[in-house]
């Protein structure tokens, strides 16, 4: 089968998902057109990608960075300006797949506009299940819309479950690396700087899924994720620690037969894989050398020391506007820890004070998953610096 050449928005083309999109793309031009970019601050690396692949128009958040960007290549390309410039963008009719690689809360809107629009869409940005998985799921059968994991987990799965039947899945088992503080107690991590934190032993990626993956919050992400991409109950997603990080996830069938994807720690890869779909095109990406990894490994997660993965399955469980809360609260957790206002626990806690307090509802409406998210923030930033907290009440399961 031929891919064709597939007509691209890239949302978030200066982030991390960003720029291994454009580099599938460079190593693949006979494939891919990429028509739209967006961008927030990172206007020098915009203008390169500008001058690059020639898009048709490109948004840029940031207005510093959009005015620089205009004066440097404006008669390149149409400069889109304003809070709508990534819904004009998501909205055009001249694409067919958006890369959703967006981070945080702000992806969820362009991706729902690109999903009315009927496009097909290659998600990075989990948060945009985490949020509003219930309707995001029912708009995509609605638009008749394929939405496609580039997470590098949740594309094993898909490999995985490729040709098999549904009833044939008894469970996901979603494996996660551990981040740079696996083993470590509760007390160690009281005094942990950001500069550690990001320094991921597998991946490199942007600052905020850094963070999650120190915290674990990634994989609690990862579940939810998961939950809506693939319909399963969470009662049927566990996680495993796999340090190594080279079995990217099982699913374990009726039959007690286990599959599992395996390759190198690459985002390319599963975003290549993404774009590709149904077809398996062939790259050079870096080889699995499995004689040299020599050996895999496999731990429980320590709930202990990272209770975030616990909190989001209790968030999942809960339903109703609890993940957008979760979601909320760690945005403005982790950016707090970044700017070292609070100590790494802190962002465990203020998530869980956040889902206690915070009044939850059911949810019929994006418009719902939005003021959530506001209503999250607002007590969560006024909250943020209060350490004596104890819970007193916790979402019942
Ligand atoms: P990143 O921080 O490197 O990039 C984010 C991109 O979004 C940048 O282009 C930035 O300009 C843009 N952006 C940020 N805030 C914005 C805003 N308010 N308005 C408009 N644009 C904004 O992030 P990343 O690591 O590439 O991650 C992107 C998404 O992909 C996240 O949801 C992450 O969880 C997911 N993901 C990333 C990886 C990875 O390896 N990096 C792996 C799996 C999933
Ligand atoms: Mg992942």
């Amino acid at each position: 089968m031929n891919s064709g050449n597939k007509i691209l928005a890239v949302f978030g083309s200066t982030g991390s998902i960003g720029c291994s999109t454009l580099e599938v793309v460079r190593r693949h031009p006979e494939h891919f057109t990429v028509r739209y970019l967006t961008g927030n601050s990172n206007a020098a690396l915009l203008v390169e990608q500008i001058r690059e692949f020639r898009p048709a128009a490109v948004a840029v958040s940031d207005p510093a960075a959009r005015a620089q960007v205009a004066a440097e290549v404006g008669q390149l390309t149409e400069v889109l300006d304003g809070p709508d410039a990534l819904a004009d963008i998501a909205a055009r009719d001249d694409y067919d797949t958006m890369v959703s690689s967006l981070v945080g809360f702000a992806g969820l809107l362009p991706t729902v506009t690109a999903i009315r629009a009927g496009k097909t869409i290659a998600l990075a940005n989990k948060e945009t299940l985490v949020v509003a998985g219930e309707i995001i799921t029912a708009l995509t059968r609605t638009h008749g819309t394929p939405l496609l994991p580039i997470d590098s987990e949740h594309s094993a799965i898909q490999q995985c479950i490729v040709g098999e039947p549904a009833h044939g899945v008894a469970r996901i088992i979603l494996t996660a690396s551990g981040g740079p503080f696996r083993g470590w107690t509760t007390e160690a991590l009281q005094a942990v700087t950001p500069a550690q934190a990001l320094r991921h032993p597998n991946w490199s990626m942007g600052s905020k899924i850094t963070i999650d993956s120190a915290t674990m919050m990634n994989k609690g992400l990862e579940v939810i994720e998961a939950r809506w991409l693939f319909d399963v109950d969470p009662s049927r997603i566990d996680v495993v620690v796999h340090p190594q990080s080279i079995i990217h996830s099982m699913v374990e069938f009726t039959d007690g037969s286990v599959k599992a994807q395996l390759g190198v720690p690459d985002m390319k890869i599963p975003i290549h894989y993404a774009l590709t779909y149904p077809d398996r095109l062939a790259a050079d990406y870096d080889r699995l050398d499995i004689t040299r990894i020599g050996t895999l490994t496999f731990e429980e997660p320590d709930s202990d020391a990272f209770p975030c993965l616990r909190l989001a399955y209790d968030a999942l469980r809960a339903g109703g506007t609890a993940p957008a809360c979760l979601n909320a609260a760690n945005e403005v957790a982790v950016a707090a820890f970044l700017r070292r206002d609070i100590a790494f626990p802190r962002i465990a806690a203020l998530i869980e004070e956040s889902l206690t307090h915070v009044p939850q509802h059911s949810v019929t409406s994006i418009d719902d998953i939005v003021e959530a998210d506001r209503a999250t923030r607002a007590w969560a930033e006024t909250h943020i610096m209060q350490t004596d907290f104890q819970p007193t009440t916790r979402i019942h399961t």
